[in-house]
């Protein structure tokens, strides 16, 4: 008797479940829809009439329309007709407040225009308020291009973070650390101990926020400043960013100054035992390659800053064929002047080739695998970001191809590195959280956002106007 109830139970359950599947599609938040579904996953799968599940921000199933229509039902579609859908792009190196110092001091090399011009107007100019318009900005810009998270070293990491919780990006905001004195600090002590208090108490209420820490170079931080920071942050489990062998003055300051090179220099310091984000590398040598490769140091690529600052160009592809997960940045809007990332993935595609004289150098795929797959990894979020998965978070966007310069497409690939702009960016989702439709970015009020980036700009012209602030 109880081994028939037992075998009666299970058909019920078989007969109810398969009835479920065949008949009653699960209902889930959102399909998505794209002519091609580029999934950026590790076999580099492409689906042709491709469609998405989205339930709680996370991506439920990809496959074709059909299927996915089959399987699941949404009242919220959102149709791909002559679209691409692919992986919300990462910026893994920026500052995004800079957005506010765009063309103010063009055509100088690096550590020109980072002393006689970033450092003074930072120490003049930027303040919580300058912080809250210029990210304002910078996110807006961001969004409306397809970049979904990005990595921030910036003044006043609070009001970031808080800017970046309400217009619904994904984010690692890196609190800074300086050795003399910048905005809001004294210097090294006090500046130290507000990144420690950031990164110790500052909670996510999305989820979509990781707070870091972001001392700025070797050359502007000691390197037992640097040890102290790399224990705090094991303790904590945060990551840190900072910029690394960036130009040829930093070397060979390091080289005078430590007799080695800021990759051999930070390591010792215990800086590459947490996950390290490293902006610009542009100077490894052989060995310093095998220490960023043993201890998973991420490099973000930053290729028109180091053309417009003339620090040079990075082994990117050297780096990539030892292993080394490499991503892709803009660094901020005072060096590029924009956070557009697709001028970063054509130029990343297009300057190895002229400088190597080799047309197989950064391939369109390898290219596109820095802003998402491998950016995510560089970022040590592989796990949840930069390719269109099962599991992951739902992070992405839709590509209109409409415009004369994607037509006709023979290869979609080919069209996003070398055509695709910002403009044809149609719809950016982010979590499961559609930020931008139709082109118009939801969670930021454009007109508002660009008047008060006028408005502080009319400010810091007048300033300047009356010349030196002592
Ligand atoms: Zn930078």
């Amino acid at each position: 008797m109880k081994l028939f109830q037992v075998i009666l139970s299970a058909l019920i359950i078989m007969t109810t479940t398969s009835a479920c599947s065949a008949d009653t599609p699960q209902s889930v938040d959102m399909i998505v829809e794209g002519d091609y579904l580029v999934t950026m996953d590790a076999e580099g799968t492409i689906i042709q009439d491709g469609a998405i599940a989205v339930k709680n921000g996370e991506i439920l199933a990809t496959g074709t329309r059909q299927d996915i229509h089959a399987q699941y039902t949404s009242e919220n579609v959102i149709p791909g007709t002559n679209r691409v859908l692919m992986p919300g792009l990462i910026n893994g190196h920026t500052h995004t407040a800079m957005t506010l110092f765009r063309g103010m001091a063009d055509d100088y090399d690096l550590m020109t225009w980072l002393t006689n011009y970033i450092f003074p107007m930072e120490g003049r100019f930027v303040d919580p308020e300058f912080v809250k318009i210029g990210t304002e900005l910078a996110c807006l810009e961001m969004i409306r291009g397809g970049t979904t998270t990005f990595v921030d070293m910036y003044f006043y990491p609070e009001v970031i973070a808080d800017v970046t919780e309400r217009c619904g990006m994904r984010a690692i905001i890196g609190a800074p650390a300086i050795d003399f004195p910048s905005p809001g600090f004294n210097g090294w002590d006090d500046s130290y101990a507000a990144a420690i208090e950031f990164v110790t108490n500052y909670q996510s209420a999305s989820g979509r926020i990781t707070a870091g820490f972001a001392p700025h170079a070797p050359y502007t931080v000691t390197p037992e400043h640097y040890a102290a920071l790399a224990a705090k942050a094991k303790e904590l489990g945060a990551p840190i960013t900072t910029h690394i062998a960036e130009d040829q003055a930093e070397v060979k300051t390091i080289k005078e100054r430590y007799g080695t090179t800021s990759i051999d220099l930070l390591n010792k310091q215990g800086a590459f035992d947490v996950t390290m984000i490293g902006a610009h590398i542009v100077w490894p040598t052989d060995e310093d390659m095998d220490i960023l490769k043993e201890k998973g140091v991420g490099p973000i690529h930053n290729p028109t800053s180091n053309m417009k600052t003339a620090a040079g160009f990075s082994p990117v592809q050297e780096m990539i064929s030892k292993g080394i997960d490499v991503g892709l940045g803009t660094d901020g809007a005072a060096s590029n002047n924009d956070l557009d990332m697709w001028e970063e993935i054509r130029m990343a595609a297009l300057i190895h080739k002229g400088f190597n004289a080799d047309a197989t150098v950064m391939p369109a795929e390898t290219v596109l695998q820095t802003a998402t797959s491998m950016g995510a990894r560089a970022i040590d979020m592989g796990g949840q970001i930069g390719s269109l998965e099962a599991g992951k978070r739902a992070d992405m966007i839709q590509i209109s191809l409409d415009a004369p310069r994607l037509t006709p497409l023979y290869n979609v690939l080919s069209h996003l590195v070398y055509v695709a702009d910002s403009e044809d960016v149609v719809t950016t989702i982010i979590d499961g959280q559609v930020v931008m439709l139709d082109s118009e970015v939801l969670t930021l009020d454009a007109e508002a956002v660009k008047a008060a980036a006028v408005a502080k700009s009319d400010e810091i012209k007048a300033a300047l106007a009356q010349g030196p602030s002592d």
